[in-house]
């Protein structure tokens, strides 16, 4: 089962990973992951680089068969 779109309310399965770690809140080695399908990867990714967040975003890996 591919896990599911981290955006509010999404309900589709996320294609991406997005790696983040608030420097605030997280020792540098910490990382946090959101998952984003298709249409919400941008948003999700603008809204974490704007805080300086991000650290890269990854394409999850093909589900299994
Ligand atoms: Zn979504």
């Amino acid at each position: 089962m591919s896990p599911r779109c981290s955006a509010k309310g999404c309900r589709v399965d996320a294609s991406w990973s997005l790696i983040w770690n608030n420097p605030q809140l997280h020792v540098p080695a910490r990382e946090k992951q959101w998952v984003a399908c298709d249409d919400h990867r941008e948003h999700l990714s603008t809204f974490l680089e704007l805080r300086g967040f991000l650290r890269r975003v990854d394409p999850l890996p093909a589900e299994r068969p």
